[in-house]
Order: structure tokens, then sequence, then C-alpha cells
């Protein structure tokens, strides 16, 4: 086809596209970014469902811009018309509030990088098409859906590369008239590219996180407009993230292999890529095998899984941030008083492969974060909590707010902070017991021998609430004595047979008759909340 013939052909197929790719780049002008300010985007496609991938993409994406003074948008990828999934873009919406990582620009907020929905766009991508077709770099293709899967029939078993490239590209070189009358005929059509590519060829993508992988050449006549007029993602991507101005596009490495279509891409546009950072997958060790996390086999890979177990999002995001670098887990145990914002993360600290979700080191941080925050903090949060998912305990915790908090506040700001508290869940099951609401019903702890309700109703009558915890210790070890019980562990240890136990089994069966349990923060603090009258019940509750 000559020049005037594919000038036709253009406005053959896009009779309402005027403007030119110049006119729609002066409304999309360089963002005049300080160097290394990073412009990153976080584009999910709205499937109506958020993992921890998801997050983990948003987050990274965020990290990395506001880290560099830069800018961190959001852009809704809803070109796939058939998995429109109503009301999921609240759900970005709302995920991305609650786990505060706002985007600076973008659907929710504003910007003059938009529109910031890909199906609002479609003008601009087919500009661009048109374009290439002017320029005779792109192409219809009539090809049927059989006439495809014959022909990768035929690849699959001659074990050739897929797709349509070289002579199985039958309509590359279709004459106008022959597309005029394709076009009369009303037959489908899709837009396809003119690959340059050859197959000896090798490129390399250098990637921030992996380094420099060397791929082979693109050679496919990639599909660049589907038969709904809509853009493909390929080239979606390109032409957004160009004219968005992004920097950095971070994305998960299963589009690795999609790399060489997006350099071709941007080199028949004419345009210089952005970076690429292809962040590896969340894991699992599953029967002695490694895989990704699965939204079908695994709770933890969804974000409500998060929400009802009670894991706050800022210790979920500090779970991430473990993930992304692996020297920050480090760091923020030696940093009690920063915030992760503090840490300067970096694409050379992130983890090449796989990386395994590891419940226990999800824990772990759950309870260091949990023992840094203030005993207020945590008793609004949780309140927050338990209005969605267990009323009736809110409703007990704001009627005993003083308790409650008196209760957190047992060992929380020393050293040695206590770590008993992992999720929001947790405060329940670890504080019933101060609610006598909940003690009488839920304790099944009936066990007391004989020798020890008699200790222990000695021990109510010279329990004094007005007690130093040294007092209240000096009475335990006298109590002791006096009942033939030894006054330490080690005497113990060294004369079992002369005793009766030691101060640890006063200790424990106290602990046990007032709180049902084997272990609870400082007892000395838990009794001074139950008051004596409210031990004393308790203690005649086992007598029965
Ligand atoms: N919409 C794509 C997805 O959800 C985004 C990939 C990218 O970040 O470029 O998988």
């Amino acid at each position: 086809m000559n020049k005037e013939e594919r000038e036709i052909l253009a406005d053959l197929l896009f009779p309402n596209i005027k403007e030119t790719p110049e006119e729609i780049e002066k409304r999309y002008p360089n963002r005049n970014r300080k160097e290394g300010e990073k412009v990153t985007r976080y584009a999910p496609s709205p499937t109506g469902f958020m993992h921890l991938g998801n997050l983990e993409g948003a987050f990274l994406d965020y990290l990395f811009a506001v880290q560099s003074n830069g800018i961190f948008y959001v852009r809704i990828e809803d070109t796939d018309q058939e998995r429109f999934v109503e009301q999921a873009e609240d759900l970005i919406e709302q995920t991305l509030k609650n786990y505060n990582i706002m985007p600076t620009e973008g659907p929710f907020t504003e910007g003059n990088y938009g529109p910031y929905h890909q199906s609002s766009r479609k003008e601009i991508y087919q500009t661009y098409i048109k374009d290439l077709i002017r320029k005779g770099l792109a192409y219809p293709c009539f090809m049927t859906k059989e006439e495809l899967a014959e022909i990768r029939e035929g690849q699959e078993l001659r074990k050739e590369s897929l797709g349509v490239y070289g002579h199985y590209a039958v309509d590359r070189d279709l004459s106008l008239e022959e597309i005029e009358k394709n076009l009369e005929q009303k037959k489908n059509y899709v837009i396809r590219i003119k690959s340059p590519g050859n197959i000896n060829n090798q490129i390399v993508l250098h990637d921030l996180i992996k380094g420099d992988i060397t791929l082979p050449e693109n050679i496919i006549d990639e599909v660049i407009m589907k038969q709904d007029g809509l853009p493909t993602y390929h080239f979606a991507h390109v032409i957004d993230d160009y004219l968005m101005r992004t920097t950095i596009v971070i994305r998960g490495d299963e589009w690795i292999p999609s790399y060489p279509k997006h350099l071709q891409l941007n080199q028949l546009l004419g345009f210089k890529p952005c970076k690429y950072a292809h962040h590896a997958p969340l894991t699992k060790k599953d029967d002695g095998h490694i895989r990704k996390l699965s939204k079908r086999k695994d709770p933890e890979f969804s974000l409500s899984y998060y929400d009802e177990e009670g894991i706050p999002e800022e210790a979920v995001k500090l779970f991430l941030a473990t993930i992304i670098n692996t020297n920050f887990e480090e760091w923020y145990l030696q940093n009690p008083d920063k915030s992760y914002m503090d840490f300067p993360f970096s694409f050379k600290k992130m983890p090449t492969g796989g990386t395994l979700f590891d419940t226990e080191k999800l824990n772990n941080i759950c309870r260091t974060y949990f023992s840094r925050l203030k005993a207020e903090e945590i008793y609004e949060n949780s309140l927050k909590y338990y209005e969605k998912y267990d009323k009736e305990f809110k409703n007990l915790m704001e009627r005993n707010k003083e308790k409650v908090i008196k209760f957190l506040e047992i060992e929380r700001n020393g050293k040695r902070p206590r770590k008993d508290i992992a999720t929001y869940k947790d405060i329940k099951k670890e504080m019933s017991y101060i609610f006598e609401e909940l003690f009488y019903n839920e304790n099944t702890y009936k066990e007391i021998e004989k020798q020890d309700i008699e200790i222990l109703n000695k021990y109510i009558e010279i329990y004094d609430e007005k007690d130093t915890n040294d007092e209240w210790y000096q009475k335990i070890q006298n109590l002791a004595e006096e009942n033939n019980y030894a006054k330490s562990v080690k005497e113990y240890k060294n004369n079992s047979n002369s005793y009766k136990g030691h101060i640890g089994t006063i200790c424990e069966e106290i602990r046990h008759a007032t709180t049902g349990k084997m272990q609870t923060p400082n007892l000395y603090d838990i009794l001074k909340i139950l008051g004596k009258e409210e031990m004393k019940k308790r203690m005649e509750f086992y007598k029965n």
C-alpha cells in the first residue's frame, strides 16, 4: 500500500478520530520532576477481589513514589468488558483508603493526566492506532477464531513459536480493495502491529529488581485493538505509561515474557520506554512443593481475611515491608520509634525469586506492632473491629473503658513490653476474664486441689488492694513459709520432699482461680483490676 492508500485506510477505519498524536501529547506535558523523583502507578483491573499481592503492588508504588518525593497515581485498567464487575472499583478505593496508601492522583482524587479509566481513553488509543496505520506499521486482521485455532494447532504439532507472524500473518499485505471488501461484508477485525522483529535477535530487559534479563525479540504481529475497538493490555500500557509520564513500572514478574512486545511497541510509537521493576509473587509451601498463593486455596491471600482476623492494616503493611526488603525486619526491631516510611526501601534489596508467606513472621510482626501502641490506641481501634464483628463485646468494652485501658497498660511501657496480642481478636481472648459477664460463663478451670483451696482462702484474708507490688509479693512469700511452701523455686528444687510446693505454685493457683488462665500479664496488676470483692467471689466459685 502506498502512502495515499494508507491515509485512505486510516480514515476508513477511524473516521471519527480527528486529533493527531502530537495534539494529544500537548495535553500530557512532561512532569518536570527532579532527578530521582519517581512517578509510579497502581494499575488494577477491577475484578472485584483484592488480594495480598494486589496490596503489595500498590504499597510498592506508594513507597517508591512517596520516598522519592514523586507521584503515585492510580489507573483503572477496565478494557476487558467481559470481566466487568460492579462495585469492584469501590473495593479498590476503599482498600487503598483503609490501608492509607492513597494516590497523589487518579480516579478517586484529581489529576491532570487523566482520564484515569482506560475505558474512557478509547479515542486516545485509537488516535495512535490510526497513526500506526497511516505509517504502515499496523493493519486490520480479519482472521476468524477457527482460522487462528487451526494455525495454532499446526504450530503446536510442529513445535513452532505460537502466534501470528511471518507467513502466518496472511492479512498483513491485504490491498486497500480487499480490506474495503471485507469491511463492506461487515467482517469482524482486530488491529495488529506489523512486527519488525527477527527470530534470531535478542533484547535485554534491565530490570531494577532482577538485573539484566535476555529475552527473544518479539516477532508476533500482536493485537493492539480488539474487535470492540478497545486496546489490549499491551498497547494501553505503553500508551498510558508514556502519556502519564510514568518513570517506573512496578508490576508482577508474570509480565516479563511480555516485555519484548512492550519494548517493540514503544519503538514503533517512537517512545522512550520507562524503567521496569518486576517483583516475585507471594508463595507458600504446600505438600513439599512451593506454589504461588492462590485465591481459591489460601484464605490468607484475600484481604478480607486480615479484616476478619483483626490484623491491623498497619501491621499488614509492616509484614509486606519485611517481604519487600529483606533487611527491613531487623531495622524495624532495632528502631521502635520509627515509622516504616523512615526505612530506605530499595529495589536492590527485593527478593528476586518467590517470597514465602510466613505465618510465624506475620504473627511476630503483629505482636511487635501491638506492643508499641498506647493502651488508648488499642482500645479505640479495637472498638472499630468489634463494632463490625462482635457488637456485644464492644458494648462491654465501652461500659468498662477504664478497666480495659488499665488491663492494656500492664507491662506496656517498659523495656520489654508484653507481646500477648497479635490481633484485635486476641484482645477478647486474652482479657475476657476481667469481665464478670464473661468469666463465669467461659471459665472451665475447676480442678483446684484441696490443699490449694486452703491456701487460697488464707490468701484472700491477707490480700490488700493498697499493697505495693513488693508488699504484695512479700505477703505471698510469708504465706508460703507459714504453710510449708518453699520461698523460691531453687529452694524447692534442692529439697522438694520437705515442701508442699513453692511460691510459684501459690501464684499459679491464685492466677488460675482468679482468671482461669495459665498465663496472664503481671498478676499483681490483674488482681488490682479485679478488686478484692471479685477475687473472693471467684474463689468461692471454685469451692462449689
Ligand atoms: N492491569 C494489570 C493487572 O491487573 C496491571 C499490570 C501492570 O501493572 O502493568 O494485572
